[in-house]
């Protein structure tokens, strides 16, 4: 039994049309009961997928809009269960009576995320297809959200599939050992597993490599901008962002936190984060704010080490290379290139030159940094790993994987094999979604908005 939830599926405010979705058993008999078809047949009768228009009536008989409904019955519907949305006019007063005439037939309001989660028990999508929508929904650049369509129409799905039949069908011969204890496991079969169990695993290391890129893909690439105070680091912030996020000033250590904000350049998100000046300072306010700094410095994708131009060589400027060294990658700006340039150093024989007062540099900047961060177009669509709780799963079966072949080439028992490989197979399950726990499925729907 599925109980009838309603919800209006478009934002809420203004808009030319809003979308309420009714599903659940007899939400087709229950939309007929408020809705009035102006042509031919009542909904019961109309087809699927075929747009009926008609009036919809408040809970006290009135014509609350003229709008247009669309049927599908189960299974043949995005949650599985019959299914009624009525295009409506896009005000919030009609929409939410629209609600409540539903509700007065007996639906209740769906929880967030409600109808994918229904389509995910019945079946009609996986748990990465399932993710696959509220990536699509959230998706910010045109790459993220090429790469979530082929996820949801199962890209990502078949390759996790075809390990998980592969490993399956790898381990129904160790169970015949174990259950017919006199069928022996002959050198012949340790050597075809062995190739197998590597062939799996080598997939999944594979699927697992393109996760650094899937992740840059949906978070953004974490950009921190470090460098001695006054370098001019919120001016790189504001010009680059287009507007005044952070306090630009002349008084030497006024960023004493960390400023982060977020654009959008060739298709990729670059989030960036102004940092306190670094030097050493007897302020203890301050000297938070320079640890905070190495921290973003740390835990950044690229590091933007920036040098007055203006300025010669510091012990600062020195501080802020050394972050920048040990920084995963780092590129040398020198700032305030409209100003008379003063700056020498060997390491800043090819750094770049910008302006931040007059915009010189600041696309070659960009550009330099979209280079390094390449956005999947030589990858098919759907095939990045993009979220962490998959990644995560996917570690797990390898590792499964990583045991099994231990075991194996230690000529411990058949048992001892099938632990590591079925370990795999659990993980592979959580990824899909087939022996996922029900508190990682509320969270994962937690996500989604109310209506999808
Ligand atoms: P931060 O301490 O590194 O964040 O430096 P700010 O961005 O606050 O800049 C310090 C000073 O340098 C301010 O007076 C800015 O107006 C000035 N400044 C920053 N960038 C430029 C630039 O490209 N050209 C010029 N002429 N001045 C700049």
């Amino acid at each position: 039994m599925a109980d009838l939830i309603a919800a209006l599926s478009t934002p809420q405010g203004r808009g030319a049309i809003g979308i309420l979705r009714l599903t659940g058993d007899g939400a087709v008999e229950t939309v007929s009961r408020v809705f009035r078809p102006l042509y031919g047949k009542s909904l019961s009768e109309t087809p699927d997928r075929k747009l009926v228009l008609g009036e919809l009536l408040s809970p006290e008989g009135k014509t609350l809009d003229q709008c247009l409904a669309a049927v599908s019955r189960a299974p043949h519907s995005y949650t599985g269960e019959d299914m009624v949305e009525l295009h409506c006019h896009g005000g919030p007063v009609l929409l939410s009576e629209g609600l409540r005439t539903l509700f007065a037939q007996g639906a209740r309001q769906a929880l967030g995320g409600e109808f994918t989660k229904r389509a995910f028990l019945n079946g009609k999508l996986d748990l990465m297809q399932a993710e696959a929508v509220a990536d699509l929904i959230d998706a910010r650049t045109a790459g993220a959200a090429v790469n979530a369509a082929g996820q949801l129409a199962g890209a990502m799905s078949r390759r996790i599939e075809e390990v998980y039949n592969g490993l399956v069908d790898l381990m129904a011969h160790f169970h015949a050992v174990l259950d017919y204890p006199d069928e022996d496991l002959n050198p012949f079969t340790i050597e075809k597993t062995e190739h197998d169990l590597l062939h799996w695993r080598e997939r999944l290391e594979e699927l697992l490599a393109t996760f650094s890129r899937g992740r840059l893909l949906i978070d953004g690439v974490r950009c921190a901008i470090i460098g001695r105070p006054n370098a001019g680091k919120s001016s790189l912030l504001n010009a680059l962002a287009g507007f005044e996020r952070a306090i630009v000033t002349d008084i030497p250590g006024t960023t004493r936190d960390t400023v982060e904000t977020e654009i959008t350049s060739g298709g990729l998100v670059l989030r960036l984060v102004d940092t306190a000046g670094l030097r050493e300072t007897a302020d203890p306010v301050e000297e938070l704010g320079v640890r905070r700094s190495l921290e973003a410095a740390t835990g950044a994708d690229l590091v933007v080490a920036l040098f007055d131009g203006t300025r010669d060589w510091s012990d600062e400027d020195q501080l802020v290379l050394e972050a920048a060294r040990k920084a995963e990658q780092s590129l040398l700006v020198l700032s305030k290139c409209d100003l008379e340039q003063r700056m020498e150093h060997p390491c800043l024989s090819g750094a770049l030159r910008i302006s931040s007062r007059t915009g010189e540099g600041l696309e070659a900047l960009l550009n330099t940094i979209t280079v390094r961060f390449p956005q999947g177009s030589d990858t098919a669509a759907g095939e990045l790993l993009t979220n962490a709780r998959q990644a995560d799963a996917a570690a797990r079966a390898k590792r499964g994987l990583d045991q099994a072949l231990d075991a194996l080439r230690q000529g411990f028992t058949p048992d001892a094999v099938l632990v590591g490989a079925e370990d795999a197979l659990d993980a592979l399950g959580e990824l899909d979604g087939r022996t996922v726990r029900e508190d990682v499925t509320a969270r994962i729907f937690s996500r989604f908005c109310v209506g999808k």
